[in-house]
This record gives structure tokens, C-alpha cells and sequence, in this order.
């Protein structure tokens, strides 16, 4: 017997990236020499002491369920340094604990998808939110991320595509794949703009909020008191502490969703895993060093990857502001971008990301990831330059 679902499992789509990883890995079990630039998460191992956190937990005898929230330190923990952070108040009653910054973008989606409503989302951008939006059969409406804009939004482009189907708008800064952010003016007259539609509920994208260079501190939309009755910020732990397989993060909501997302958690999840919850902890109670000298060494990469790319034949790119990733444009080479992923990743063995595996706004472009070591970096940047060279489009 076959089985039907509802058409919505019709319309999601899934990362790209973990296809790519996916055959990354089949690639490398034959023998061939593959680095990999695709996929986007630290390649630090989680410090020591977060390690050892979650190992103490688990021996206390931490094993059961927690509340479905989060443990109550866990929660004061986050309200505190998203405060200190941001020099604004959040209360630990608007903290909620949940398996991985994913679980934030599906739970807002959710709330405000349904068909007939819009959900405006960054194009190139992360691509479940994309999924997300149609599997709830809202209408899915790109804000174009353009490289003359150093990947950063527009605030007067964004506020254009607002109308009155317009549910739910959502950003990201420091973003993926583009590696932008979003200047200061650009957010205050985002702001200001959103102020005339106080309807529409704001998702803030901030996991790479600790993730910027050059002094350039984050800004987040929690220091925006006008939008902070429709504002959810996700952010978590996976990219700052390197704990993508954890699966751990953190979400802020406004009172009035507050106890629909609890009882989302109730029915989905339960709870996060007890002794991952002790580690966050330790993570954001602890020493900061690790997280300093991983954004040191990505700091270094950042800078020598864009000079390596920049001496390839037919490519550009400009240097990202924010997160570990590098956009090169390619329109020059000749080379579309997704079969130039698959050529580079079967023949030179370097894994990429096409650009429009994160929207349409993405062709012309590839996503680099520089959480690889530099040597291998270099390397795989000098086998793109053997690749190019060999195959002019
Ligand atoms: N948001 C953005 C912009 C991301 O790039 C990612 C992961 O790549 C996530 C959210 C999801 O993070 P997590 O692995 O914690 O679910």
C-alpha cells in the first residue's frame, strides 16, 4: 500500500549543504583527496570545559525530562547575556531552550504560515525558511540580498514588499550564505518603517550574532523597543561554541506567543536533552577564550580565502563582515553556478555550494565555507584555480 500525505510534504524542500556533505563523504571513501568548503559549521571541536559540563550532568544524574522550557538557570543564563550583551532588559519568561536554532525558524513559520498570507525572507538566504514557508502554504516573497549592498538589506527594498497579506517578515545579519551585515542605518529605518505595520511579526536570525570582524559589533533587533511585541530572535549555541551536533539553541518571544511555543515544545520535543542543557550552561557561564580564538583563526582564513579568490579567472568577491562564509562571484568565469559546484566537487574533489541552493538571487555565486583549516583552504582554492583554468565555460 502506498501511503498519501498532505500536500504540504509536497512543497518542502530540505539543505542542500548535507546532500553535498553527503556525497562529500561517499567521494572520500573511494580514495579521493576531497576538502570540504560546503558545509557550515565550526571545525574547532566544543572547548574542553563545555565537554566536560555535560559529562558532570550526566553523572549528577541529570537523565529525566527538564521543563519544556528549558532548566530555570539555563533560561536566567541566556536572558543575562543576551541583556549584558545588547544593553537592553529580556526576562528570563520569554527564554525558551530548544534542539537547535531550526527549531525556532519552524515554530515561527509555522505559527503565521497559512495560504493567502505572505512571509518575506532574505533570498539568497538560509533555505529552510524558504521550505518552511511553503510547506505552510504561505506565499514565500524574497527580499533580494545584492552584492552592490554588501549583502546587507536594503531597509527601503525590504519595507517595499510589505502589503496588507504581509504576516511575517524575516531577517538575518549576520547571514548565511552571504556572509553580510546589516549597517546600523540600515536597520534603524528598517525599524522605523516597521513601526507603520504593526501587524506584521518579526523573526531575527542573530546566530551569528558573536561572528563579526573588523570591531564591528552586532546590533540586535532586541534593541528596538518599538518592534518587541512581535519580535522573535533565534540564536543558540552551534556556531559561537561549536556544537552543531549538539543540538542546542535558544529562542526570545513577546508575551503573546509565549505559551504557544511552550506548548509547541510540549507536544514536539518535551524538552532539550537534559545534559546538553548543562553544557550550554557552562558555555555561557564559562571562560570566553575559545570562542576568541576561533574568531581569531576565522578572522585570518576570512582575509586570506578572499585574496585567494579574488586571483581566480573570472571571480570576484568582496570581503564578508560577518559569519565564515565567503560569496564569490563567479558570473565572469561563464560557469552557472550549481554545475560548477558538482564539477569542482567530482573533478577537482573541492566541495561548495551553488548559490542558488539558497534562492534565485544566488545564481552567479558559490558558498565558501572557511571553517577548514588554512592549508586546506589555500589548497582547494588552488585546485579551483587548476579546475578553472583547464575549463573556460
Ligand atoms: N540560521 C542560520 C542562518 C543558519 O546558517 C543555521 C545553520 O546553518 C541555522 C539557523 C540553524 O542552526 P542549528 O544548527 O542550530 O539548527
Amino acid at each position: 500500500m502506498t501511503l498519501t500525505t498532505i500536500e504540504g510534504f509536497d512543497r518542502i524542500g530540505e539543505e542542500n549543504a548535507f546532500a553535498v556533505l553527503a556525497r562529500a563523504n561517499a567521494l572520500a571513501e573511494t580514495g579521493k583527496s576531497i576538502i570540504n568548503l560546503g558545509i557550515g559549521q565550526p571545525d574547532f571541536p566544543t572547548p574542553n570545559h563545555i565537554v566536560e559540563a555535560a559529562i558532570k550532568a550526566l553523572k549528577d544524574g541529570h537523565h529525566g525530562y527538564t521543563p519544556a522550557t528549558g532548566i530555570p538557570q539555563l533560561r536566567d543564563a541566556v536572558a543575562n547575556d543576551v541583556s549584558q550583551r545588547y544593553n537592553t532588559e529580556v526576562s528570563a519568561d520569554n527564554v525558551i531552550i530548544v534542539p537547535g536554532g531550526k527549531v525556532t525558524m519552524f515554530s515561527a513559520i509555522l505559527m503565521f504560515g497559512e495560504p493567502g498570507v505572505d512571509i518575506l525572507y532574505p533570498d539568497p538566504g538560509f533555505p529552510i525558511y524558504r521550505s518552511m514557508i511553503e510547506f505552510t502554504g504561505a506565499n514565500p516573497i524574497p527580499i533580494p540580498i545584492r552584492e552592490e549592498n554588501a549583502f546587507a538589506f536594503s531597509a527601503e527594498e525590504t519595507l517595499s514588499l510589505i502589503t496588507d497579506k504581509t504576516r511575517l517578515i524575516i531577517l538575518n545579519s549576520p547571514a548565511n550564505p552571504c556572509g553580510g551585515v546589516t549597517p546600523a542605518d540600515q536597520i534603524d529605518a528598517l525599524v522605523k518603517g516597521l513601526e507603520a505595520h504593526p501587524n506584521v511579526a518579526i523573526m531575527s536570525d542573530e546566530i551569528y550574532d558573536q561572528m563579526t570582524y573588523d570591531n564591528e559589533k552586532h546590533i540586535s533587533l532586541l534593541q528596538y523597543p518599538s518592534i518587541r511585541d512581535r519580535l522573535i530572535v533565534l540564536n543558540g549555541w552551534s556556531k559561537t561554541y561549536a556544537m552543531t551536533g549538539w543540538r542546542l539553541g535558544y529562542s526570545i518571544w513577546p508575551d503573546s506567543l509565549f505559551d504557544s511555543i511552550r506548548k509547541l515544545a510540549v507536544n514536539a520535543w518535551s524538552c532539550v536533552n537534559a545534559p546538553a542543557q548543562y553544557a550550554a550552561l557552562a558555555a555561557l557561564t564559562g571562560p570566553q577564550d575559545d570562542v576568541a580564538m576561533m574568531m581569531q583563526a576565522f578572522d585570518e582564513r576570512r582575509l586570506k580565502v578572499v585574496d585567494a579568490l579574488n586571483t581566480l579567472p573570472g571571480v570576484s568577491c568582496i570581503t564578508p563582515k560577518g559569519a565564515f562564509y565567503a560569496f564569490p562571484n563567479i558570473k565572469e568565469s561563464g560557469w552557472q553556478a550549481k554545475p560548477l559546484a558538482s564539477q569542482l566537487l567530482e573533478d577537482a574533489g573541492v566541495a561548495t555550494i551553488g548559490g542558488p541552493d539558497f534562492g534565485i538571487h544566488g545564481e552567479g555565486y558559490l558558498r565558501v565555507s572557511y571553517a577548514n583549516s588554512l592549508d586546506n583552504l589555500l589548497q582547494a582554492i588552488e585546485r579551483i584555480d587548476q579546475f578553472l583554468r583547464a575549463n573556460p565555460a
